[in-house]
């Protein structure tokens, strides 16, 4: 089969590789889209140490069941499936305690680390656990069913945040995740939804998508006070109720912790560096609360439901659908971070 394979760090090339054999429990899935995710992106080079060549990367993906395993129940040849990224055993303390996200030796499809090594879906055929498998709804698309993941991770941030109806949520990254959280607030009946990023276009899509209000971090100067001062005077001087920090690095994480009022939750999704430093007196005395939000834990089927309504809209955020054999050229597009692309979809 094709498959793109990452042969060494920085390097893709379209190989020919052995179609995956199933185990009994799982079932073998032709993919037919497979979205490219900035993990993919930022793993290519190694930084994030998550990405061990070789490796067939791809996570976010949907296809068509074309075998299925001995054991497997419930499923079928010709079934429209995608799948979750997290490949977790359903015999673990945390899985059983509904915390499947959190589960000890789970994996990541398309990912390998020291301690393990799944291919993933950017090839023509993926194998994959029959648990970890989703009916894509009739009206969804292939394509709209491989941006499934990425909506389930927003959804899952918003799960662990208290929110209330008319509640002001700042969102720090306005990237796809960033878009997705924008629109599952909007949802959640927050009122005041402030996006704010440095990409003036990024701005006026989650402005389309649901912000009620955007904030330029990078205009700030003596003209135009801070960020943390801006979504004060847009929260009756509070600062927001909540917010997300979508981004992973230190000072988006440093805004997420300035723009939100006293006694507050900080949700953070972004995922970049390793550590970064936190205003320890700010959280404390503000009596903030931090919490990590990992991945997603059984809100699958609630962005499935989202999409196919037309209440969560995915379009919005995809840039290109091209052939899997121009995915290494589009790496490169999206790793040198080319203005206007958001998320691009291959298609094997
Ligand atoms: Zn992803």
């Amino acid at each position: 089969m094709k498959a793109l394979v990452l042969t060494e760090y920085n390097h893709l090339s379209v190989q020919d590789l052995p179609k995956p054999t199933i185990k009994p429990n799982e079932v073998l899935v032709r993919v037919q889209a497979v979205g490219i995710c900035g993990s993919d992106v930022h793993g290519m080079d190694g930084s994030s140490g998550r990405r061990i060549p070789p490796i067939v990367m791809g996570h976010e993906a949907s296809g068509i069941i074309a075998e299925v395993g001995d054991d497997v129940r419930g499923w079928s040849v010709g079934d429209r499936v995608t799948f979750d990224s997290t490949v977790y055993a359903l015999d673990d303390w945390y899985s059983r305690r509904g915390m499947y996200n959190l589960s000890d030796g789970r994996e990541v499809v398309g990912v390998s680390t020291p301690d393990f090594k799944r291919q993933g879906a950017f090839a023509e055929f993926v194998a994959i656990p029959h648990h970890i498998l989703y009916a894509i709804p009739d009206n969804v698309s292939f394509t709209q069913a491989a941006l499934v993941e990425p909506v389930a991770v927003a959804l899952h941030a918003l799960s662990l945040t208290p929110i209330q109806v008319n509640d002001s949520a700042a969102v720090v990254g306005a990237g796809m995740i960033g878009l997705f959280i924008i629109q599952a607030l909007k949802l959640a009946g927050c009122g005041t939804i402030i996006a704010i990023d440095l990409d003036d276009d990024r701005l006026a899509l989650a402005r389309k998508l649901g912000a009620t209000h955007t904030i330029n971090a990078g205009a700030s100067d003596r003209k135009s006070p801070d960020v943390a001062k801006q979504v004060q005077s847009l929260t009756h001087g509070r600062g927001a109720d909540v917010s997300f920090e979508v981004v992973g690095a230190g000072p988006t994480v440093k805004t997420a912790i300035d723009c939100v009022r006293k006694g507050a939750t900080v949700t953070l999704v972004g995922n970049l560096a390793p550590s970064v430093e936190i205003p320890l007196q700010a959280v404390v005395t503000r009596q903030l609360r931090l919490q990590g939000s990992c991945a997603i834990n059984g809100e699958y089927e609630a962005a499935l439901a989202l999409i196919s309504s037309g209440r969560i809209n995915v379009e919005a955020i995809l840039s290109a659908e091209v052939p899997l054999e121009e995915g290494a050229d589009w790496f490169k597009r999206l790793y040198e971070k080319e203005k206007g692309l958001i998320k691009v979809v291959l298609k094997p």
